[in-house]
């Protein structure tokens, strides 16, 4: 979408607000599927946890996009979004087997990562087919954060408790359907992520019941100009060629799988907030905007970087900010970026605001949080309003206290 549009809807709307283009999201898909399209049965089921409107969601499911999901409750916006149980997994880490029941009871597709809860479960429901999460302890690249495959990770079930493992299937007689990795978020190294495939790989010839082999995420999208991206193309040409090799040495078709957040909604996010004021002081120029980390906190609390640029006047001298919010908290965006010449009023837009921005947006500061837009066939349509004061109080209750001041 043009900048043009962008202006125009930050205009509209006079307060931060979150954009999301259609066209890119279906571009993303588009392209991951065609880098796998000699696979008969490819799964990619988009890990909501990233943003998970709606809307969002409906708009993958029309693309022919499954969800990854975390929580029962994300299951829960996933049916109500219109997928259907099968077409929905659930990979969470951490949580209650109680959790993982009420969502078997929903019908989808869980997946372990956890012995204890394996056999807790492969006990009580030896019938349910259950995916394993493993960790192939492969550093995928990143900040430690964001990189779930290293040995230290909570995540996954060790390979090197495969053994233990395989007890606990041939002892509760539970059926295995699907072996899952997710070795991180960033991936650079395509051959790093095929080494791990390989261990993958090697995993599954444990088990005769499989459906699907689940590759999970971490495809790296650019942030900046030179900034490295997964080649998704690559990867599907040479993961393709040994999936195929696979299925054959295993004896029938098995589905590939992935989750993908960020690959495919992060670059079709924008945020956008006014300027409240340029504050100078002997060492920097700030650019205040009306927003701060209540809005997008991924600068702040794992040092992500966003591009920003000045909606408002593209073509100014470009000059140097530090561009912060409103929070009673250091809430820096980005220092000492060069953007075009800001004034107050000016509209700042954030770009890969997609991924792991409104989905971790809070009130704090007491502070609404933002609309979202989706951006689609040329029309701006409000998939999510800004919260008003009512919101801020649903919930809590208003204790009225007569308490008598103690006298000296
Ligand atoms: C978060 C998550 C993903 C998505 O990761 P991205 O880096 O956004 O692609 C995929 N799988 C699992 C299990 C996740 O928790």
């Amino acid at each position: 979408m043009k900048k043009q549009d962008l202006l125009s809807i930050a205009k509209e709307q006079g307060t931060s607000v979150y954009v999301y283009d259609a066209e890119k999201i279906k571009y993303q898909y588009e392209r991951l599927r065609q880098a796998f399209s000699s696979v008969k049965k490819l799964k990619i089921n988009y890990a909501m946890k990233a943003l998970s409107n709606i809307s969002i969601l409906s708009y993958l499911k029309s693309l022919g996009s499954g969800l990854d999901t975390v929580s029962l409750q994300e299951v829960k916006l996933g049916l109500h979004a219109g997928f259907s149980p099968e077409n929905i997994i659930f990979t969470p880490n951490g949580v209650s087997v109680q959790e993982i029941e009420a969502v078997v009871k929903l019908g989808a597709q869980i997946n372990i990562d956890n012995l204890v809860i394996l056999e807790e479960f492969g006990n009580r429901h030896p019938n349910v087919p259950v995916c394993i999460r493993i960790n192939p302890h492969v550093m995928a690249g990143g900040n430690s954060n964001i990189s779930v495959g290293h040995i230290d990770s909570k995540f996954g079930i060790s390979i090197h408790q495969i053994p233990h493992l395989l007890r606990i299937v041939e002892n509760t007689g539970m059926n295995i359907n699907g072996i899952h990795m997710h070795t991180g978020s960033d991936i650079l190294d395509i051959e790093v992520f095929l080494h791990a495939s390989e261990i993958l790989f090697d995993t599954a010839k444990n088990f005769d019941q499989l459906e699907f082999l689940d590759f999970g995420s971490g495809f790296k999208v650019p942030y900046k100009v030179g900034d490295i991206e997964t080649d998704i193309e690559e990867l599907g040409e040479k993961l393709t060629k040994r999936f195929h090799e696979f299925c054959k040495e295993y004896g029938r078709d098995l589905a590939l799988a992935f989750e993908p957040g960020k690959f495919l909604v992060s670059e079709a996010g924008y945020f956008i907030a006014p300027v409240n004021g340029i504050k100078q002081t002997t060492s920097m120029v700030f650019a205040q905007v009306d927003s701060g980390f209540n809005h997008l906190i991924r600068p702040m609390l794992y040092g992500s970087y966003h591009e920003i640029e000045n909606l408002s006047n593209p073509e100014g001298k470009k000059r140097y900010y530090s561009v912060v919010g409103y929070i009673c908290e250091t809430d820096t965006f980005g220092n000492n970026r060069q953007i075009a010449e800001i004034n107050e009023g000016d509209f700042l837009v954030f770009r890969n605001a997609g991924a792991y921005c409104f989905s971790m947006a809070s009130n704090y500061n007491s502070r609404f949080r933002p609309a979202e837009i989706l951006w689609h066939q040329g029309k701006a349509q409000v998939i999510r309003n800004q919260e008003n004061f009512e919101d801020l109080l649903h919930n809590q209750t208003l204790l009225d206290f007569q308490e008598k001041a103690v006298e000296a």
